[in-house]
């Protein structure tokens, strides 16, 4: 028997009021995989990664992680078990330093890693050691961005989950930050489910992907089928 997903997402339901946002979502993430979710704006993808977090939460539906029912956890809770989020936005605390930020993604669980864990961000954003000391609010768009992964890196993810890690940056930058993924994916292990406007980028880095339209997903297959799908090239690749 083939082994249980990571994370699984069985017909989810989310509603804002009476709107339905999401509409019987299934995803499945396994251990050691990156996963891409694309999507035209508004399809419901920050709303798929929000409930996976608990906020909002399923009205329908069940959310596993790592054999447990986290469908009605609370979102402190969800982060205990070690599910970390680069959210959309970013995120970052602005007037804190890049250090500070850092230690604000460490939990209670894992100091005795600090030091090092914070080497390992540095290593993987050179460009954040030398901004240690600079406010967060003060970074580009793109060591924003590398901030908000290396808060979230700071939890000691078994999860990791980006929401738009591209968004607004320049394409030498996105190189980069998508280098660093694919780096913490082959180098640590580290799963990562990434949510992208950019569904080139996203779809080359990940081994599999799912098309979410209008709160449902209504295709997946490997990054390579995906990229190279007329419909999708049509709706997401050409002209865009
Ligand atoms: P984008 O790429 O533009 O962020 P998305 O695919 O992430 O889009 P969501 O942000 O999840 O889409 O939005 C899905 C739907 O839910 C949209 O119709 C949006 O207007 C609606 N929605 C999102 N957040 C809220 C909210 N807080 N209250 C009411 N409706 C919301």
């Amino acid at each position: 028997m083939a082994a249980k997903p990571l994370l699984q997402v069985e017909v989810v339901e989310t509603y804002y009021g009476n709107i339905r946002a999401l509409g019987g979502v299934d995803v499945a993430v396994n251990e050691g995989e990156i996963v891409a979710l694309i999507g035209a704006n508004g399809a419901g993808k920050s709303t798929l990664m929000m409930t996976i977090f608990g906020n909002p939460r399923a009205r329908a539906g069940t959310i596993t992680f790592a054999g447990t029912d986290i469908t009605h956890m609370p979102t402190h809770e969800i982060a205990r078990l070690r599910i970390a989020q680069s959210p959309e936005g970013r995120r970052i605390f602005p007037r804190m330093t890049v250090l500070e930020n850092l230690q604000m993604g460490a939990s209670l669980d894992n100091l005795q890693y600090f030091d090092e864990d914070v080497e390992k961000v540095f290593t993987l954003f050179p460009r954040l050691k030398e901004r240690m000391s600079q406010r967060g609010g003060t970074l580009s768009g793109g060591e924003q961005q590398m901030l908000s992964i290396g808060r979230a890196l700071m939890a000691r993810p078994k999860l990791l989950l980006l929401d738009e890690p591209s968004l607004g940056l320049a394409p030498l930058i996105v190189r980069q930050i998508f280098d660093a993924i694919r780096q913490l994916n082959k180098t640590e292990g580290l799963t990562v489910f990434l949510v992208e406007q950019n569904a080139f980028g996203a779809l080359k880095l990940a081994d599999r992907g799912y098309v979410m339209v209008n709160g449902r997903v209504t295709m997946s297959g490997s990054g390579r089928d995906l990229l190279a799908d007329p419909e999708v090239r049509a709706a997401y690749l050409e002209g865009g």
